[in-house]
């Protein structure tokens, strides 16, 4: 059974005398809760350690706050630690957040910069999402997975996430921000896509698709499946509609190659060398790689910790299950987990024995 620590969001004070209550602050009540739950008790002096997040698209609003991110920070170098603040590119070449020139513009125009996090921004996967290291894990569906090559040379990651809702997954915790947020372009279209692309009868030869391609892998208006990356560059580029990608899968489809690439991560790292922190604020219906952010679909609750990543997204979805079948009754609006499975996440991570999804909850009292 996992441990999860939990710190509530709420700062009430009855008594209009008594505002003045810093401890009330959530960051305050973030350190509190590092502090008592002994989470990072597992980093040793000179330990390089990784803060994954997520610095959202040009446009999002309800990303996690850097605030959170520098008290993070703060807590490792306590303890000896030399942390860094990490993200992925995302698929494509040309699109901003595709590279890591256009991923750090957006973060740094999103409020992350060296100097509001209070440590170096590091792209884990390299100027174009390429730089990776293969890990067989014969999975169900993904037989190799691309772990962004940085991760290879940390000691302990600390998975920083903001819990919210996923148009395909249902859920993206903790497992999503490892799964998907840890891997290079290749796996990232993988857990996105069965097929690989392929160019169709709507080429006009016209030769765009071939000057972008990175590795050469467009030979007589052809992909050699052998060279390709599945960067989806040439799709990006062509204006034939003449590059096929798809379906792009979603539901429980998705969530299984999620859960495979998070224990490709796991391969690499270590699964002992991982402490996860939910955000569960701000709980918007869309990920944080959509290009704005809608309105919360529930309150704030807080922040849950754990070393367990199976049982802190399982206490997350068990709280928005109960918020949301509120909502429900009281609007009649359609559950999201009626087009997605979340549990799905949860069931299969348990099943390849990365966490456990039983836990016990402790709160800062
Ligand atoms: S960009 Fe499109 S139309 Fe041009 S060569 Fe490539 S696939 Fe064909
Ligand atoms: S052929 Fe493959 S590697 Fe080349 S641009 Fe297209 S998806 Fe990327």
């Amino acid at each position: 059974m996992g441990e999860v620590y939990f710190t509530d969001s709420r700062a009430r004070v009855m008594d209009p005398s008594e505002w003045f209550q810093p401890n009330l602050s959530l960051v305050n009540k973030l350190r509190f809760l590092i502090e008592k739950s002994g989470l990072f008790d597992f980093i040793e002096k000179n330990d390089i350690v990784a803060v994954k997040t997520h610095f959202g698209d040009r446009g999002t609003t309800k990303t996690l706050r850097s605030v959170y991110l520098r008290t993070i920070v703060k807590e490792i170098e306590k303890r000896g630690g030399r942390p860094f603040i990490t993200e992925t590119t995302g698929l494509g070449l040309t699109r901003d957040r595709a590279t890591a020139l256009g991923r750090i513009e957006i973060a740094e125009e999103n409020g992350y910069t060296s100097q509001t996090v209070g440590a170096p921004i590091i792209i884990a996967d390299g100027l174009l999402g390429f730089d990776f290291v293969k890990v067989p894990i014969n999975g169900k569906n993904l037989k190799e997975i691309h772990v962004a090559k940085t991760f290879e040379h940390v000691d302990k990651i600390i998975c920083a996430t903001h819990f919210k809702l996923h148009m395909q997954g249902g859920i993206g915790g903790g497992i999503k921000n490892i799964g998907v947020g840890c891997v290079a372009k290749p796996s990232k279209f993988d857990l996105h896509c069965p097929n690989p692309p392929e160019i169709n009868e709507n080429c006009t030869e016209c030769g765009l698709c071939v000057e972008v391609c990175p590795v050469n892998a467009i030979e007589n208006f052809k992909i050699n499946r052998s060279k390709c990356l599945k960067c989806t560059g040439c799709n990006e580029v062509c204006e034939y509609d003449a590059v096929t990608i798809g379906p792009w899968l979603s539901g429980a489809d998705i969530c299984e190659r999620i859960v495979e690439c998070a224990k490709g991560v796991f391969e690499v790292v270590g699964k002992e060398n991982f402490a996860f922190i939910n955000f569960m604020i701000d709980i918007t219906p869309h990920c944080d790689c959509h290009p704005y952010s809608d309105n919360p679909v529930a309150p704030d609750v807080g922040i849950f910790a754990s070393r367990d990543m199976v049982s802190v997204d399982a206490a997350c979805l068990d709280v928005l299950k109960k918020l949301e079948a509120n909502r429900d009754a009281l609007t009649g609006e359609k559950k999201f987990w009626e087009w997605t499975s979340p549990e799905v996440q949860i069931e299969y991570a348990e099943k390849l024995g990365l966490g456990e999804k039983s836990y016990e909850i402790f709160t800062e009292d």
